[in-house]
């Protein structure tokens, strides 16, 4: 029977390292095609067009928008980036596995278009201390506590609306976790 390909979702707070994880995971060998995204920051010393990102406009990103010509966009850091809705749709029709790396603001836009999408954060280990304390033992934080952490908690607020949480201590290991989450989500009886 001919299969869709399955929406992967890389997401999380600023500092997360989703770009490094992206990059390594891309560096092996991997079936995955890689979404690039559309964005109106300047070329950071060494990107290139189409390969890093679609550098645009601001004029020209609002007609792709006008257009629904993007599958999600968002404003990050005072710039708009915005994932193109053809390549993701065609890709996934032709059942090859995309791949997203976004941020929290898109990645929920992308939740509402693509339930069956498969979301995974990513989180630096320092927040995974975060975590614990603050899912696990939350009447023992103090105020100080809140206070410092009270920013990162809204943030790993948004972990509940995702599949997987991933830990990036070690870039390589992440990627390891990451291949081992596609690995399930392809044996998942429930897609085929
Ligand atoms: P940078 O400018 O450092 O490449 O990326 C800044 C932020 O924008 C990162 O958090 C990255 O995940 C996010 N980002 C990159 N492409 C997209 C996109 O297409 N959509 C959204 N919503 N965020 C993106």
């Amino acid at each position: 029977m001919e299969r869709k390909g399955i929406l992967f979702v890389l997401s999380g707070p600023s500092g997360a390292g989703k770009g490094t994880v992206c990059k390594a995971l891309m560096d092996t060998k991997t079936p995955l095609k890689l979404s690039i995204s559309v964005t109106t920051r300047s070329p950071r010393d060494g990107e290139q067009e189409g390969l890093n990102y679609f550098f645009r406009s601001v004029a020209e990103f609002e007609e792709m928008i006008a257009a629904d010509a993007l599958l999600e966009w968002a404003k990050v850091y005072n710039n708009f980036y915005g994932t193109p809705r053809s390549f993701v749709e065609q890709q996934l029709a032709a059942g090859h596995d995309v791949f997203l790396e976004i941020d929290i603001q898109g990645a929920m836009q992308v939740k509402r278009r693509f339930p069956n999408g498969v979301f995974i954060f990513l989180i630096p280990p320092s927040q995974r201390e975060l975590e614990s304390r603050i899912l696990g033992r939350g009447s023992e934080t103090t105020e100080s506590f809140n206070i410092r952490t009270s920013a990162a908690r809204d943030e790993l607020q948004k972990m509940r609306e995702y599949d997987y949480v991933v830990v990036n201590d070690v870039v390589a290991d992440a990627c390891v976790r990451i291949r081992s989450i596609i690995e399930a989500e392809h044996a998942q009886v429930r897609r085929n």
